[in-house]
């Protein structure tokens, strides 16, 4: 049956693992506060020029994986296949330029949707997070986008990673490089794979991005870029080195790194994991000095990145790296009988008031089926009301873990449980 089973590429996140994201999510917020980073939440769906204009219609993204659709009034819309286009566009929409720049900002949680062939670490629909700085041309910029999210990494636990950085040059150097490209490759015409043949054509930087057998070994031979930097590029590029090993970061000089985005401009970087298999790249960034303009904005420097979640996530199992788990309540409340039931409700209403996460039977269950239920739910402590309680006015506390009972007065339950549950629980 169709409607059973979510569509290809899809995950679906269920309660018990929801932790796990807000884990990683926390930490994400946590280090872009430190940096100085706020955050904003794009639409799902945007024109669909706002990506053929500034990913670039050559990509594999604008070609191949995009989610387009005409809506109901004939207009084109595309689900975002990335999270910076949607990023800009408000930045020129809400004349955000005109404010004090750098703009920095980030967003968390971000559906991004292309249309590829689902395997491990490749979905449909996956989620990012990502930041953007805008207004910053300095390479103190880069460093500090790189800084950034290694910094998210080391404190997820995942230790020191490694950035992969390269320099593909600005609009001045990189045409000389494209050509020096075409001519290498023009010799070799005969062993291109046939999306390398096309490349070839209308995007030749890519050529170097190939994965296909036959076509590594031209990549390994082909020129790099390093050697066609413009004056001002090289310097910006050795600038950004000087900064990242004052930052104790520690990097890789890469000239095969080139993104798959038209929008790229001088530095780009992967931060890579090959444990997760051949999706590697648990994120990918760069500076997009053109993009501003080219969205209709005035001219205005840019750098960010996106980090892929679920490859996170994948990348964190893989190290045995455990997100902590609050677990789902502090105590359940077990009721012997209808008019215990009535103390119950209020009981759990006050304690959900002073902030102690309780629950009761919803089912009218047995006292047996109630304990049972408790257990599984995995609470620390139930407390247990019966009609003897009720007369006495008192509850039993049981610490499930301990099979510790205790006969308290009932106004005193929620003290003697604010502070047993300060203690430690092994
Ligand atoms: P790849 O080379 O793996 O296709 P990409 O260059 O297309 O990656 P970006 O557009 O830079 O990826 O996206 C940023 C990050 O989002 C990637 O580094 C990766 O972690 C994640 N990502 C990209 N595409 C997918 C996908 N289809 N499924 C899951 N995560 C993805
Ligand atoms: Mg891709």
């Amino acid at each position: 049956m169709l409607i059973t089973k979510a569509p290809k590429g899809t995950q679906d996140l269920l309660a018990e693992d929801t932790h796990r994201w807000h884990f990683i999510e926390d930490a994400m917020r946590t280090v872009c506060a430190l940096f100085g980073y706020r955050e904003v939440r794009m639409p799902t769906f945007e024109h669909t020029e706002l990506f053929t204009r500034s990913v670039g219609d050559t990509t594999d993204i604008v070609q191949k994986e995009m989610y387009t659709f005409l809506d109901k009034g004939g207009r084109s819309v595309t689900l975002k296949p990335e999270g910076t286009a949607g990023v800009a566009r408000a930045f020129v929409e809400h004349g955000l330029y005109a404010k004090p720049l750098p703009q920095k900002m980030y967003y968390l949680y971000s559906p991004v949707f292309r249309y590829e062939r689902p395997q491990a670490g490749r979905l449909r629909e996956h989620h990012q997070f990502g930041i953007e700085v805008f207004g910053a041309a300095s390479p103190t910029a880069d460093a500090e986008v790189i800084a950034l999210a290694l910094n998210v990494l080391s404190r997820l636990g995942l230790g020191k990673m490694q950035a992969h950085i390269n320099s593909i040059g600005c609009p001045e150097c990189r045409p000389e490089y494209q050509r020096k490209l075409r001519v290498y490759y023009g010799d070799h015409r005969e062993r291109m794979c046939p999306i390398c043949s096309e490349r070839y054509e209308r995007n030749p930087l890519r050529l170097l991005d190939c994965k296909a057998e036959g076509c590594r070994a031209l990549v390994d031979g082909a020129p790099s870029v390093l050697d066609s930097l413009c004056e001002s590029c090289a310097d910006h590029f050795g600038r950004l080195k000087e900064y990242l090993q004052s930052l104790g970061i520690d990097y890789i000089v890469d000239p095969r790194i080139v993104r798959g985005l038209d929008y790229y401009t001088r530095t780009v970087f992967e931060i890579i994991a090959t444990e997760i298999g051949a999706q590697s790249t648990v994120c990918g960034g760069g500076r997009y000095d053109g993009l501003i303009s080219e969205v209709g904005g005035p001219p205005t420097p840019g750098i960010g990145f996106g980090m892929g979640m679920e490859r996170l996530l994948m990348l964190m199992e893989k190290r045995g790296v455990e997100a902590p788990d609050p677990g789902l309540l502090d105590v359940f409340v077990v009721a012997l009988g209808e008019p215990a039931r009535l103390e119950a409700v209020r009981t759990v209403g006050g304690l959900r008031e002073a902030g102690i996460r309780a629950d009761l039977d919803h089912a009218e269950r047995s006292a047996k089926a109630q304990f049972k239920f408790a257990d599984r739910l995995g609470c620390r402590f139930t407390v247990v009301i019966g009609e003897d309680e009720l007369s006495a006015g008192t509850v039993r506390l049981r610490e499930m873990a301990r099979s510790r009972e205790q006969c308290i007065p009932a106004d005193a339950l929620m003290n003697t449980l604010r502070k047993a549950l300060e203690e430690p629980y092994e």
